[in-house]
């Protein structure tokens, strides 16, 4: 850790008036977690912001997190902050209207994330690469500066490290990830009951949504390749939310044959959203030429074509990094 700019981060926090924590779009367990945990340290001198529209709101799966529901969203968030913290979130890109408003303007900004190809887009950056999480992040920084971590905090960051890790089966898992896992255990985070909020808590046609998705796949490359597409039309038969597609990538990655496996979702703009998942190809290079970014086996990216062309797209881009 370079406790210089650990101990600048920690000055500006202090020297704030009020802050905004704010999550990337499409808002996954480790940026909520996060910012949750987060708001628990810094109280009412910080708000939060779930980048969705007051339409879309939080992710039905997260409400339960602590202190969440006082979040802002996209649409009746304010610029009244001198610092902006982000958590989990990758790129610049990944902060979108208002949020990107506030973040260009303010006068100070940190970025708290473990993504590798995070190019520290803020004045203040705490990357750590190698962690699971932002979730594991935060609860290092948390110790280092002996910050005592309350049962609802340790709720939080247990789920973001849980999520994050696929319930603690992706190589991201270190064993040092177990033992924070373990002190946030100790510290009084309920193991068995935030797993069941995570995994065990769908609506019915979530489920039937994934089905009907995952029966349409196509797959390339004498069954290497998975790609899974959702247009709008399939959103409204099933009255399904963004959030109704997680998993859907992941479920295609566990068949045997699969090393790559896509899915494409049409945005209301007509643009295409993907989410790559592989079993050992690098799927951040294939993102690469579409300005996205994330991990070597869970990547995205959005591409500026509808969801026919986005996929003869990214299949070629596939194709070159598959080693037929
Ligand atoms: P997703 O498929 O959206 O769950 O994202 C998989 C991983 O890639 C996550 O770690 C995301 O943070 C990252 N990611 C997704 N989209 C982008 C993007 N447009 N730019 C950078 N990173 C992304
Ligand atoms: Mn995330
Ligand atoms: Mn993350």
């Amino acid at each position: 850790m370079n406790e210089n700019i650990l101990n600048k981060i920690f000055d500006e926090i202090n020297n704030s008036k009020k802050i905004l924590i704010v999550s990337h779009v499409n808002p996954d367990g480790d940026t909520l977690g996060t910012m949750c945990a987060l708001k628990l340290y810094l109280k009412d001198k910080a708000d939060t912001l779930v980048q969705t529209s007051a339409s879309v709101g939080i992710p039905d799966t997260y409400k339960f997190l602590p202190q969440i529901a006082l979040s802002r969203n996209l649409d009746n968030v304010q610029n009244v902050y001198d610092l902006v913290i982000t958590v989990d979130v990758a790129s610049i890109d990944r902060i979108t209207g208002n949020a990107r408003n506030i973040f260009d303007n303010v006068k100070m900004t940190i970025n708290i994330d473990h993504h590798k190809t995070n190019n520290g887009y803020a004045k203040l950056n705490w990357v750590v690469g190698n962690a699971s999480s932002a979730g594991e992040v935060l609860y290092d920084i948390f110790k280092s500066k002996n910050i005592l971590v309350s049962k609802e905090m340790a709720d939080c960051l247990y789920v973001s490290i849980l999520t994050d890790t696929g319930g603690f089966r992706y190589e991201n898992t270190s064993s040092k990830t177990l033992k924070i896992a373990s002190e946030l255990i100790e510290l009084g985070a309920n193991n068995a009951d935030l797993a069941k909020k995570c995994y065990n808590n769908k609506p019915k046609n979530m489920i039937l949504f994934q089905s009907a998705v995952i029966s349409k796949t196509k797959f390339l490359f004498n069954n290497k390749v998975a790609i899974a597409a959702i247009s709008q039309e399939d959103y409204k038969k099933f009255d399904a939310k963004n959030e109704y597609t997680e998993g859907i990538a992941e479920t295609l990655r566990t068949i045997k044959s699969v090393e790559i496996s896509a899915v494409l979702k049409e945005n209301d703009n007509g643009h295409t959203k993907v989410s790559l998942r592989s079993d050992n190809v690098d799927v951040c290079e294939v993102v690469k030429k579409f300005n996205g970014g994330g991990h070597i086996h869970a990547a995205g990216c959005t591409i500026k074509a509808s969801i026919n062309q986005a996929a003869e797209l990214l299949v070629c881009e596939i194709e070159k990094c598959l080693n037929l």
